[in-house]
């Protein structure tokens, strides 16, 4: 097969195993710069031009685009998709794991345990919320946060509601969680590759650091996976219409709660804590399901 992986920078560590699980299992390459990509819309044959050439050829095409540019690399991911190129995750699925209050409000909806999460837009409304979510401490969240920037821990309610003022100053977005103490500073990490959890690790925040982030200086260990959480995890990627999503769990006092579900998880961390040739799974899942003209998006 004819393989693309969109992606800026050639040299990252999950690029580069993909792009040599690929090669390993016989497959052509190429990297593409999802920013180099342009297009022509209006044609009656939708194409894609990078550096002068026109893309063509491709039977899947491998999306890792970064969040700051969501909105421009899922354009050209949907311009793949026009043109019968299958996604190993599809545009409007990405769109909807990067948003992630919508992505809250479509797991609610599927009964998937979450942390209570309230969402306000008033500071006159900002005391009935934090006594809608209950608890003494509080997380509030950038809803454009990544990699733990924007995530914070408000130990009582005053706390709470200066932190949520000054977000409202900046016109920032934000949510409110209760703060799932007994997860200690930690999460899982599951990393679910077609239907199933192929790869789980646990990571663990620095001391006095509830947050497990490894960008935030955590570690991680391999760690056995309980049945509930493993059908919560592949649950929670389905829900979202992602064949490859990383999936975060609170292992809470009430069972697994869902974090987030991360459309291009990075693969570093999970291969290196794990062993796992996860890079191979994704080719191999691509092998299982990429057949030309065979991308419907399931966006409903
Ligand atoms: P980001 O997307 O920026 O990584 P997360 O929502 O995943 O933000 O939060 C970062 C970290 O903070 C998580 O990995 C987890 O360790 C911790 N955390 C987030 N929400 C909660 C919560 N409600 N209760 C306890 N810890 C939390
Ligand atoms: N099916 C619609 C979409 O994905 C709404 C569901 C959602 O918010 O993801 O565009």
């Amino acid at each position: 097969m004819k393989i693309a992986i969109l992606s800026r920078n050639p040299k990252l560590y999950s690029t580069r195993r993909l792009a040599d699980a690929a090669k390993e299992r016989g497959h052509e390459v190429q990297v593409l710069d999802h920013l180099r990509c342009y297009m022509n819309i209006t044609s009656m044959r939708p194409s894609i031009h990078y550096k002068g050439e026109t893309l063509d050829g491709f039977d899947a095409v491998i999306p890792r685009i970064g969040a700051s540019v969501t909105f421009y690399g899922t354009a050209v991911l949907r311009q793949f998709e026009m043109m019968g190129v299958y996604p190993l995750n599809e545009s409007v699925a990405i769109s909807r794991s990067r948003d992630k209050l919508r992505s809250i409000q479509l797991l609610a909806r599927k009964g998937i345990g979450l942390p209570v999460t309230g969402f306000a837009r008033n500071p006159d409304d900002i005391d009935d919320l934090l006594n809608s979510v209950g608890g003494e401490q509080f997380v509030i969240k950038l809803l454009e946060g990544t990699q733990g920037i924007g995530v914070v821990l408000a130990e009582n309610k005053k706390a709470a509601e200066s932190v949520i003022e000054a977000f409202f100053g900046l016109n920032a977005n934000i949510l409110v969680q209760e703060f799932i103490k007994e997860a200690g500073g930690s999460d899982i990490r599951c990393l679910v590759v077609d239907g199933k959890v192929v790869a789980a690790m646990k990571r663990q925040g620095k001391e006095g650091e509830f947050r497990s982030n490894l960008h935030r200086g955590g570690s991680a260990e391999v760690v056995r996976i309980t049945p509930e959480e493993r059908s919560t995890a592949v649950r929670a990627a389905a829900i979202m219409g992602l064949n490859v999503a990383g999936v975060d769990l609170l292992r809470s006092n009430h069972g697994p709660l869902v974090m987030e579900v991360n459309s291009s998880p990075g693969l570093e961390g999970i291969e290196r804590a794990t062993g796992k040739d996860v890079a191979g799974m994704i080719i191999g899942c691509i092998e299982k399901n990429a057949k030309s003209g065979r991308t419907k998006t399931r966006g409903r």
